[in-house]
């Protein structure tokens, strides 16, 4: 008798009971799943959070199995998928990242992502950002008969409105910038799909606390303030942290490289960066492309040279803003330790 060998992402599928809405995306997957679950919880559904963030979700279906699953799942594990189908899932967006691991095919890893709906049916829903060139293009090839409800960026970030027209206010500070509006709209559609009332949808987005690490505030020290972006691993969500602080900004940039193109951020650079301090042991890819930019640039390899840097160029109503574009790898143990290392060190040496 062969055996079956399967991904613990199929597994926990074929084992669970429970409904599944499962969130993937190249930025703004943990944020958009957090969300999604605590709005959830909030309405008071028996509803778990797993997949690549917290427990498995083959741990959750046989340790603690719920009604309903909130995952995070990355394209790696989208890789091994055979019949997992969602009830509800959520594309945020596909730019470049991992690269590295698609053999430098930005087309594999585009393919990898949008596995997440190839066997839903009529009676499940996808959602995706619609102004995602490679998601909508790739959509129209895509033989999956799900419903679909395509995301548009509000013209408001403080306004958010439904597709069925329903207005929610968006006024807390954990869900600042662009990006958030649309992990945001995403996270209401799940919710309204899977019958929260807006009303506590409202309730969720008002006091949402996300994880540390994303465009987190670290505080205003001798009229500073210090950001903390460590899980800016690519060049997109820095794209989208430069459009939400305020100008001058001290950007701190750098780390292990991911086969990355800055070109995307060069019009925001050069309108809101007064200063760029590269933290990394190989920044020779980040000082030629910005070298012509008449910005100074700092070429650092610790973070203790970092912050002597940031104390020569810093004046008050500065934004020090430490989103990376980089894996962190050449001088940390992870985007956590880096991010750690950075809000730790900004209260010793400028606290
Ligand atoms: P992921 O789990 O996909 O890495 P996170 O929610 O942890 O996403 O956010 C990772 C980084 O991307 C953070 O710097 C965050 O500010 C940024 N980000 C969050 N949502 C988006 C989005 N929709 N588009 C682009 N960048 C985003």
């Amino acid at each position: 008798m062969g055996i079956e060998v399967i991904s613990e992402i199929e597994f926990g599928f074929r084992h669970a009971k429970g409904q599944v809405i499962a969130i993937t995306g190249s930025n703004g997957k943990t944020t958009t799943t957090k969300l999604i679950h605590h709005i959830l919880a909030k309405a008071n559904y028996d509803v778990g959070l797993g997949g690549n963030i917290g427990f498995s979700f083959a741990r959750l279906v046989a340790e603690s199995p719920t009604e309903w699953y909130v995952l995070e799942i990355s394209s790696f594990q989208l890789d091994d998928i055979v019949t997992f189908k969602p009830k509800i899932s959520i594309v945020t967006n596909i730019t470049p990242d991992h690269l590295d691991r698609y053999d430098y095919d930005f087309d594999k890893y585009a393919t990898a992502k949008l596995r997440i709906c190839e066997n839903q049916d009529e009676s499940d829903l996808l959602i995706y950002s619609e102004q995602d060139e490679v998601i909508s293009s790739r959509l129209e090839k895509l033989e999956s008969q799900c419903q679909k409800i395509g995301i548009k960026p509000p013209k408001s970030n403080e306004l958010l409105i439904s597709k069925n027209g329903q207005k929610f206010k968006l006024g807390n500070p954990n869900l600042k910038g662009k990006h958030n509006a649309l992990n945001a709209l995403c996270a209401i559609e799940a919710a309204l799909a899977s019958g929260v009332a807006p009303e506590v949808i409202q309730a969720g987005l008002d006091d949402f606390q996300n994880a540390p690490h994303r465009l987190e505030r670290v505080g205003e020290f001798g009229g500073v303030v210090f950001t903390n972006d460590s899980k800016a691993t690519n060049v997109d969500s820095v794209w989208y942290a430069l459009d939400a602080i305020d100008a001058p900004i001290i950007w701190i940039v750098g780390g292990t490289d991911k086969g990355n193109d800055y070109s995307p951020l060069d019009d925001l650079v050069r309108e809101k960066v007064k200063c760029i301090v590269c933290l990394g042991l190989e920044n020779l890819k980040i000082i030629k492309h910005y070298e012509e930019f008449g910005i100074p640039i700092f070429d650092t390899s610790s973070l203790g040279l970092c912050f002597e840097k940031i104390k020569e160029v810093a004046k008050e109503g500065d934004q020090v803003l430490l989103s990376p574009a980089c894996a962190s790898f050449d001088l940390f143990r992870n985007y956590e330790d880096r991010g750690e290392q950075f809000k730790a060190g900004v209260k010793v040496n400028f606290g």
